[in-house]
């Protein structure tokens, strides 16, 4: 035995030291003895160059029993200016969607229990109306997430048979999401069609007779510019056969325009489906605003039979997610959505009120002795929605060691999000809940 590994004191000694002594009064002994374990463990394969006493091991045990009762999902602050930060679970909800969860969901609800029969009733049944409603659907279907969705429809329309889509629209989403993966693995076969930059009618027309459906792809965060020509929506729709239903999947779930902020249109799911979709498919933690699931609306007979595949069920949805996507749903449905929901009220926030926040948070820096000043600087929208816009807007930007700064904030608690340019930290108001603003400026100026 090497003289480190024999340093290593036995068990029995350490759980009965004076050391130990008042971890072992507050935690089970059998949590203690794990973890002593295994840093034993660790010792024995990597041995430790000065031999630890005690009062040490007690340290360590303290530490990892402190880390294990922490969450590893934890809120942070988003000051990044990104409005659907993928990497930071998308769209926060509304306050209705969070009452739901805690006060409707969390304890016992009638998911599937129909109260004016007394009978069975399906979680199916819940958003159903509202969904309809507001796009013009004649049914709807919530699942896990789009991706689902798409997988759903697929599986149930075109199994083992042909969907065609474009070539310009076999795009990789994000995370090694690829829309051409995701039809093989949902059955299909892909039938592609055109050329990456064009595809015309006669490409469609020429696939038909062999297809089980036409696919089309909102392409997401990809652009093409220059020689280029897709068929759209509504040309697709009136260019399919009976039997060959055209499924759309909009990605983001778009269910109010916003023109009038000067964006420019994207298709709405109610556009989509007056334009002629059969089936149209979105997320719900995108433009949507709302919790993430998988948003299928469109004729009621398709519909049906996804609530009837079985693969349904291998995908279905999660009553948290129902509550909080109803209570979003209302939100539209009483007309209150800009104002309720967070990733609306962030994109149309005027520039002149992110403005006035820059300004009067970059004053409250400076008195509190940190160097600041604005700057015009866009925002974006991000979770591939609205590609290639930009918001205008105004960032504190924080002079000092900006990397130095940033890692201060990334592991502070809360934890924030900033981005670092020309090495300085920029903090973009537009994401961070006014709420948060104080706590910002104690985390920013805080040693
Ligand atoms: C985001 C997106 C998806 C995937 O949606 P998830 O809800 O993340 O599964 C699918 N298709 C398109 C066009 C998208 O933009």
């Amino acid at each position: 035995m090497s003289d480190a590994r024999r340093a290593i004191p036995s068990l029995e000694r350490l759980l009965s030291s004076a050391e130990l002594e008042p971890l072992l009064q507050r935690e089970p002994r059998e949590r203690v003895t794990n973890i002593l374990r295994s840093i034993q463990n660790e010792q024995r394969a990597a041995p430790p160059s000065a031999t630890p006493d005690a009062s040490w091991y007690a340290g360590a045990v303290a530490a990892r029993i402190a880390r294990a009762n922490e969450h590893s999902l934890r809120a942070v602050i988003n000051a990044s200016g990104v409005i659907l930060h993928t990497n930071l679970g998308r769209a926060p909800l509304a306050q209705a969607a969070i009452d739901a969860i805690v006060g409707v969901a969390a304890g016992y609800s009638n998911l599937e229990y129909d109260l004016e029969k007394g009978t069975r009733g399906s979680r199916y049944s819940h958003c159903t109306e509202l969904l309809c409603a507001l796009t013009g659907a004649e049914a709807a279907l919530v699942v896990n997430n789009n991706a689902a969705a798409l997988v759903l429809a697929l599986n149930t329309v075109a199994l083992s048979r042909s969907v065609v889509i474009s070539r310009g629209e076999l795009v990789e989403i994000g995370d090694t999401f690829r829309i051409a993966e995701i039809v093989e693995r949902s059955g299909a076969n892909v039938l592609e069609v055109g050329a990456t930059n064009r595809t015309h009618v006669a490409d469609y027309q020429r696939a038909l007779p062999n297809a089980a459906a036409l696919l089309k792809v909102h392409r997401s965060n990809y652009q093409m510019a220059g020689f280029v020509s897709d068929v759209d929506a509504a040309t697709l729709a009136r260019l399919k056969t009976p039997g060959v239903p055209l499924i759309h999947d909009l990605g983001s779930g778009l269910i109010e325009d916003f023109a009038d902020l000067g964006l420019p249109h994207e298709q709405t799911a109610g556009e989509a489906i007056q334009l002629g979709a059969d089936i149209v498919t979105m997320s719900g933690d995108k433009l949507l605003g709302g919790p993430q699931a998988g948003i299928i609306v469109g004729k009621a007979e398709l519909v049906e039979r996804m609530r009837r595949n079985p693969l349904c069920r291998a995908l279905r949805v999660d009553k948290l997610t129902i509550a909080a996507l109803e209570a979003t749903l209302q939100c539209y449905a009483r007309g209150t959505a800009r104002s309720e929901i967070p990733v609306l009220r962030m994109i149309s926030a005027p520039l002149r009120e992110v403005e006035q926040r820059a300004k009067q948070f970059q004053q409250r820096l400076q008195k509190l002795g940190v160097n600041a000043d604005v700057i015009a600087e866009p925002s974006t929208i991000g979770g591939g929605a609205y590609p290639g816009v930009e918001l205008p807007s105004a960032i504190v930007r924080i002079s000092g060691n900006a990397k130095q700064l940033e890692a201060k904030l990334r592991n502070s608690r809360p934890p924030v999000v900033a981005r670092i340019a020309d090495n300085h930290v920029l903090i973009d108001l537009r994401t961070v809940l006014p709420a948060q603003e104080a706590v910002l400026a104690d985390l920013i100026t805080h040693e």
